[in-house]
C-alpha cells in the first residue's frame, strides 16, 4: 500500500511551510521530493519522521496512521553523522541503538541477531567486503551507503533521506542514488529522499513529488514525468 500523505499543512506563525500537501507513494518504490530552498522539503521530512507536528493533516503507512510517530522510520542525513574512527560494521551496528541501547553495542555485547542485521545491511548496500574498514578511510559515497546500512539495521518500514547527495561529487551521488533505488527494491522498503538537483532526481528516482512554496506542483511516476520538471 505504501505511503499516503493527506492534506498536510504546517504553519510557523505567519509562514505557511506546507499547504494542503497530498500524495501517495507505492510500496517499495524510491520517491524523490524536488523543490528549491524554502519549498518545504525539510518540513515535510520532519513531519514524516515525527520530529515536527503538522498543523493539520495525516500520514499513513500501509494503511496505518503514523502522524507524530517516530517508530518504523529510518533516516539518512546530508552529513552522514558516522563515527569516523569506527568501522563500517560498527557504524551499522549503532543502528540498533533505538531497540537495544548504545552501551550494549559499545561493550561488544550485542546479540547475534544484531550482528546479522548489520552484516545483512552492509550486504544490501554493497559494502560487505568493506565491513572492517574505518569509515574515515572511505569515499563520501561509501560513507553515505554506510549511513543507509545503519538506517536499515533499525528495520524501518519507511526510509527517509534529507538531501542525501547534496555534498557529494557526481559519481558518488550516482552511486548513492542507485543504492537507494536498489535497497528499496531488495527490501520492499518505501523510500523518500529530498533533492534539489533535478537531473539526478530524474535519472534515478521512480516517483516524483514537486514542491513549490509549500504546495504540490507535480506528482507522478517516471512515465508521467513531463519535460518541464
Ligand atoms: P534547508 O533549505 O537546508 O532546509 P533552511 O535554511 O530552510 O535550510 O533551514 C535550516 C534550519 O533552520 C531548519 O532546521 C529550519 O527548521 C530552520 N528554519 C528555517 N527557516 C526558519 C525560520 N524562518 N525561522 C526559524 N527557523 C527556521
Ligand atoms: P526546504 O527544506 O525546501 O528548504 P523548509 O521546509 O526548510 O524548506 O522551509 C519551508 C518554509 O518554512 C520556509 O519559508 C522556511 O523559512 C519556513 N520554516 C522552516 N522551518 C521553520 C521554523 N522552524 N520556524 C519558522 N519557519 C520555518
Amino acid at each position: 500500500m505504501g505511503l499516503r500523505i493527506q492534506d498536510l499543512t504546517k504553519e510557523y506563525g505567519d509562514t505557511t511551510a506546507l499547504s494542503g500537501v497530498s500524495f501517495e507513494i507505492p510500496d517499495g518504490s524510491f520517491a524523490v521530493v524536488l523543490g528549491e530552498s524554502g519549498a518545504g522539503k525539510s518540513t515535510l521530512l520532519r513531519i514524516l519522521n515525527g520530529l515536527t507536528e503538522p498543523t493539520s493533516g495525516g500520514v499513513y503507512l500501509d494503511g496505518q496512521e503514523i502522524t507524530n510517530s517516530r517508530s518504523d522510520v529510518g533516516m539518512v542525513f546530508q552529513q552522514h553523522n558516522l563515527a569516523d574512527e569506527l568501522s563500517a560494521y560498527d557504524n551499522a551496528l549503532t543502528g540498533t541503538f533505538n531497540r537495544t541501547g548504545f552501551v550494549r553495542s559499545l561493550l561488544n555485547l550485542q546479540p547475534v541477531e544484531d550482528r546479522e542485521l548489520a552484516l545483512e545491511a552492509l550486504e544490501t548496500v554493497g559494502l560487505l567486503d568493506e565491513a572492517g574498514q574505518r569509515v574515515d578511510r572511505m569515499s563520501g559515497g561509501q560513507q553515505q551507503r554506510v549511513g543507509i546500512a545503519r538506517a536499515l539495521v533499525q528495520q524501518p518500514a519507511l526510509l527517509l533521506a534529507d538531501e542525501p547527495v547534496a555534498s557529494l561529487d557526481p559519481a558518488s551521488a550516482e552511486a548513492v542514488m542507485t543504492c537507494f533505488r536498489e535497497t528499496a527494491k531488495k527490501r520492499d522498503l518505501t523510500t523518500l529522499a529530498s533533492l534539489h538537483q533535478v537531473n539526478i532526481a530524474r535519472e534515478f528516482g521512480e516517483q516524483f513529488i514537486g514542491l513549490k512554496d509549500g504546495e504540490v506542483m507535480f506528482v507522478g511516476s517516471r512515465s508521467e514525468l513531463t519535460p518541464s520538471i
